[in-house]
């Protein structure tokens, strides 16, 4: 259990970096970057160098953390950085952090003169077992989450559990609510075995299963047309709860709160539209509200919300879409719901 192949790279597991000593010292590239964020920096760049030995023969790029970050101005900064340092197409990035890093340092590698290799060192839980694998690479416009990307690979992803040990406990629960979805849509052992388990402690054999089971979905279908979209459980409401309590709240709510609050609505859309038993639902909803922190959607809030939903640009034809489960552990996508019933899942929450 070290290695999962995915399309055409590999994702290591435990590896202390070995392999990635190795890519190094091949002399393969002309210039190492490391790209990491102000956190990274200072928490994870400690251990990523004592992995890696001798081989610290790397220039730091680094920049201020949190989503709010991820844009295309920091992009024109960091193109400009690798111009400076005279970056050539044979230079290697590592990006080192959680998912604006990967996502964002990615995006930056795939353009920087049409393209150099990278490879990506996820430190949170929720870039682990998500942004770790498939192959999404973006910024956001405004308020737009990834609204500008591309699906590129990474040469090789490198998950080391050491990383989350300075990792804040609300982040480890944000990357947990993308392990409790994997088991929710394919797999009900899993499912089982995490609601037993501690997110404060949370296994590698876990993160384990949860990025065999993203990349099993998304190697079937790197490019969302069909069965990649049942990962959008919890999502379709989730990101437009996100987005509003990004501008609303003062302290807003992480990625993966919104998802669990978007779990809890679409679960009441299964069982309304897609059979999801009423025993299962109560499941779902009791783990979650007892898991995560009570989060009040102010009936006020729904049309904002609806026109959040309406404007994600995974709709087709203007027609909110969503994936629904049917049991705990299969998911059907495609599902039509109309806007009075994704209000009263709103009020079931
Ligand atoms: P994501 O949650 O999508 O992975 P971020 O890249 O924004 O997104 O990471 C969340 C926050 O955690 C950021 O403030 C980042 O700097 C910080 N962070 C990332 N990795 C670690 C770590 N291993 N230890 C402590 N803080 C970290
Ligand atoms: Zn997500």
């Amino acid at each position: 259990m070290n290695k999962i192949d995915s399309a055409g790279h590999s994702i290591h597991f435990e590896t202390q970096l070995a392999p990635l000593t190795d890519i190094i010292k091949s002399g393969k590239y002309s210039k190492i970057f490391v790209f990491a964020d102000g956190n990274t920096s200072q928490l994870c760049l400690p251990l990523f160098q004592e992995l890696l030995g001798d081989f610290q023969a790397f220039d730091l790029i680094e920049t201020d953390p949190g989503e709010e970050n991820k844009n295309i101005d920091f992009c024109i900064g960091i193109w400009k950085t690798l111009l400076d340092f005279e970056a050539d197409r044979k230079c290697l990035m590592i990006n080192l952090g959680g998912g604006v890093i990967t996502d964002m340092g990615g995006f930056v590698a795939s353009t920087y003169k049409r393209g150099i290799d990278f490879i990506n060192i996820p430190t949170t839980l929720l870039a682990q077992v998500d942004a770790s694998v498939g192959g999404k690479t973006g910024i956001d416009i405004d308020n737009v989450k990834n609204m500008v990307g591309a699906f590129t690979l990474p040469q090789a992803v490198f998950i080391e559990s050491g990383f989350l040990k300075t990792l804040p406990k609300r982040e480890l629960l944000s990357g947990f609510a993308e392990m409790i979805k994997h088991g929710l849509i394919v797999d009900q052992d899993y499912y089982k075995m995490l609601k037993k388990s501690d997110y404060k402690k949370i296994s590698s054999d876990a993160i384990y299963r949860s990025v065999e089971i993203k990349n099993k979905v998304v190697t079937e279908d790197p490019h969302e047309k069909g069965i990649r979209k049942i990962l959008n459980y919890g999502h379709t409401i989730g990101h437009a709860v996100e987005t509003y309590s990004l501008i609303h709240d003062k302290n807003p709510l992480t990625h993966g709160e919104a998802i669990a609050i978007g779990m809890v609505c679409e679960a009441y859309l299964s069982s309304n539209n897609n059979n999801l038993s009423h025993d299962e639902l109560i499941d779902i909803s009791n783990y979650i509200l007892t898991t995560y922190p009570k989060y009040t959607i102010k009936e006020d809030s729904f049309t904002d919300l609806l026109a959040f939903m309406k404007s994600d640009k995974k709709n087709e034809n203007g027609q909110i879409m969503f994936s629904l489960l049917s049991s705990i552990g299969t998911c059907s996508i495609n599902c039509s719901v109309t806007e009075n019933e994704i209000k009263e899942s709103l009020s079931y929450y």
